[in-house]
């Protein structure tokens, strides 16, 4: 691979040389990302992991949760272990944690005190590492992956260019969200060229639904709620529904997006009641209404069309309050919409 594309932020690059100093002084490596992961973290720490395999570098992926059934497909899903707890013949010489604005996100026990190297693109990371590159300008974790890979002289194999471009692809909401960069693309472009098939991608992360799931989705589109004249759509999922569609909780990957198809809907809110105890709260959004806002108010986190929470209320305790943020929300983004 070339050097980083030209726009790489010029106080990135001494970071991006300590972890490119960190990763070649050391062997075995732990790569972790945050619990219930996505295309960004799988696609970073997959990335990253193929990176060391290129460096004769030792590495074990270590996740809390599953990735959805879906992402199977992509090279070295099978290398990922599922545990809430370091497994006790672990041993390494550094962890690398992406996606995670707290070492809490992770999921997973026993990384605490160990050498890390925490790489992010989330506002408010807590800075646990030994040495913490969090860019916020970043459009999707890959992105920065993408320039340590850079760094440390690995060139793009199809398996890294598939994916640093799923990471890139999920996190941007299949290129819809506003931290998109002339930079994303010229990443991409590049793993286009090392091999990348942006059709298959976007079939197998967007239409691999089964039939349960498009049940699912008309059984949540038919009961969405639409409030303030139809800009803020509020979906709800519970037990029962996802066992009336046979379908669970890892189906529900991209539904939330649904809505803001609707011309007029500007945000949605989607409670999650299913599986664990409280409520589980993903939002989006368009333009500048900034969701990460809410989940801020809540103690989640996330992206400004893009964000999240969990709390262990009841759904009747919290519902009114985060609508109620949300409306404000959607009100101030529309203030500064950007025109055309
Ligand atoms: P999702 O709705 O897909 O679960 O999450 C959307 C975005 O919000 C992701 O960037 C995710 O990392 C972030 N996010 C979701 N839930 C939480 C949370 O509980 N805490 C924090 N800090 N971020 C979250
Ligand atoms: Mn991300």
């Amino acid at each position: 691979m070339s050097n980083p594309v030209p726009d790489t932020p010029a106080t990135a690059g001494s970071l991006i040389g300590q972890i490119r100093d960190a990763v070649m002084s050391r062997q075995r490596f732990l790569i972790t990302s945050h619990s219930r992961p996505d295309g960004d973290s799988i696609g970073s720490q997959l990335a990253m992991a193929f990176a060391l395999d290129a460096l004769g570098k030792q590495s074990r992926i270590i996740n809390a949760d599953r990735a959805p059934e879906h992402y199977y497909e992509f090279p070295g899903l099978d290398r990922i272990e599922i545990t809430t707890d370091v497994p006790g013949d672990a041993a390494a010489d550094a962890v690398i944690v992406m996606e995670c604005g707290d070492l809490a996100r992770t999921g997973v026990r026993g990384f605490e005190g160990r050498y890390i190297i925490n790489i992010d693109h989330h506002a408010g990371n807590r800075m646990y590492g030994a040495i913490n590159w969090f860019d916020e300008s970043a459009a999707a974790c890959g992105e920065m992956v993408y320039d340590v890979i850079g760094a440390l002289g690995v060139p793009m194999s199809p398996e890294i260019a598939t994916h640093i471009y799923l990471a890139i692809l999920t996190d941007t909401g299949s290129f819809h969200h506003s931290n998109i960069t002339p930079r994303t693309f010229e990443i991409c472009r590049q793993t286009v060229e090392a091999g990348v098939n942006p059709a298959i991608m976007a079939r197998r992360v967007y239409d691999s639904n089964s039939f349960g799931k498009l049940k699912l989705i008309g059984a949540l589109l038919d009961q969405m709620l639409l409030v303030d004249e139809g800009r803020l759509a509020i979906m709800r999922m519970d037990d029962a529904m996802l066992e009336a569609c046979g379908c669970t909780n890892n189906d529900t990957e991209g539904i939330i997006n649904l809505p803001l198809t609707a011309r007029e809907i500007q945000a949605v809110v989607f409670f999650k009641t299913s599986g664990a105890d409280g409520v589980r709260v993903s939002m989006r959004s368009k333009y500048d209404v900034d969701v990460r806002m809410v989940a801020s108010a809540f103690g989640g986190g996330g992206h400004k069309n893009a964000a999240g929470f969990t709390v262990p209320d009841r759904l009747s305790d919290i519902q009114d309050r985060v609508v109620e943020r949300l409306i404000r929300a959607v009100h101030e983004g529309l203030r500064t919409r950007p025109k055309g």
